[in-house]
């Protein structure tokens, strides 16, 4: 498999300026066979050590679920991105890690503590969370973050469809909780889970997250004018802004299949059949485009439904 990882630590990288500025923090493989931003980041740290540009702030990448990246899983017990609520996240923080009983509240425990240990050795004025991931379906070529001006600024640096409204629809995410805590927030979706076209994509999207930061100038990006071309060229048929408007939550003794072939952003319109479960036909509640529909055995959502803003 082209996107496969040798063993990976916790920090990926660390990258810190002469200048102060903002700290930037990058979180790779929440979900264990999401990998190629753990590549991507290899990639980046590698170049910044070896070229050494200017730069402004303090940037580091971490691995997010260890066990599942090891193990090429989603998960191992519980889906690591749908437990970011904030009694949750205190409740992990404050129990000892042996009274922890999923992986997932262990991986919570020891990339918070991380996290936290960066922040205040750093004491930045302001900290961007990016979180990377793919998409078991094809086109899956987006940002999700919230509205507000920093945090769409930055996403639409990407050139990529931006989508918003994920706190309507789905609790529990890290995005949500790092943004709720001042943090600029953003989850940025590198196409298909194994495609290797998606580590060049989120090595693209990451320099250009870094430019618009302020961490590095455009002159020190290497293959600057590379990198934003081949963000415009995959996004060019795709809606600038979206909003999520539909969620399709299920569990295991659902048996939710998706219907084959639907790929990202596809037009659907209500009533049209999208998959089968246990009770029979399911069919679409509302007018819009696909999002995410499931083509792998774990997950906690069958398909998303999402409507254009701004094309
Ligand atoms: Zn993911």
């Amino acid at each position: 498999m082209e996107t496969a990882v040798a063993r990976v630590e916790r920090i990926i990288g660390n990258y810190e300026g002469k200048n102060q500025g903002k700290l930037f923090i990058v979180v790779a493989g929440m979900h264990g066979n999401e990998t190629t931003g753990v590549i991507a980041l290899q990639r980046i740290f590698g170049y910044l050590h070896d070229a050494s540009p200017d730069f402004n702030g303090k940037f580091v990448g971490l691995s997010g679920n260890l066990e599942a990246i090891e193990q090429n899983q989603r998960f191992i017990h519980t889906d690591f991105n749908r437990i970011w609520a904030e009694d949750h996240v205190e409740k992990t923080k404050s129990l000892n890690i042996d009274a922890l009983l999923t992986n997932e509240e262990r991986q919570q425990k020891l990339l918070m503590s991380e996290i936290e240990e960066i922040a205040t050795g750093y004491q930045p004025q302001d900290v961007v969370f990016v979180d990377l991931h793919n998409t078991s379906s094809s086109h899956g070529y987006f940002t999700f973050t919230f509205s507000g001006k920093t945090n769409l600024k930055i996403a639409a640096a990407i050139h990529v469809p931006t989508i918003t409204g994920l706190q309507k629809t789905l609790s529990g995410t890290a995005i949500e909780y790092f943004s709720n805590r001042g943090f600029a927030s953003v989850a940025f979706e590198g196409g298909q889970i194994d495609d290797e076209t998606g580590i060049e994509v989120h090595e693209a999207g990451i320099w250009l997250l870094l430019e618009i930061a302020g961490c590095i100038n455009r002159s020190d990006i290497p293959n600057y004018e590379n990198c934003r071309q081949k963000l415009c060229e995959i996004a060019e048929d795709f809606p600038k802004l979206t909003d999520l408007i539909y969620v399709h939550h299920i569990e295991p003794k659902d048996n939710f299949k998706m219907m084959p072939g639907f790929k990202n952003f596809q037009p659907i319109e209500k009533g049209q059949l999208l998959g089968h479960d246990a009770r029979g036909e399911v069919r679409a509640p509302k007018n819009g485009c696909i999002l995410m529909p499931l083509y792998q055995q774990q997950g906690d959502e069958g398909f998303f439904i999402i409507k254009v803003i701004e094309h």
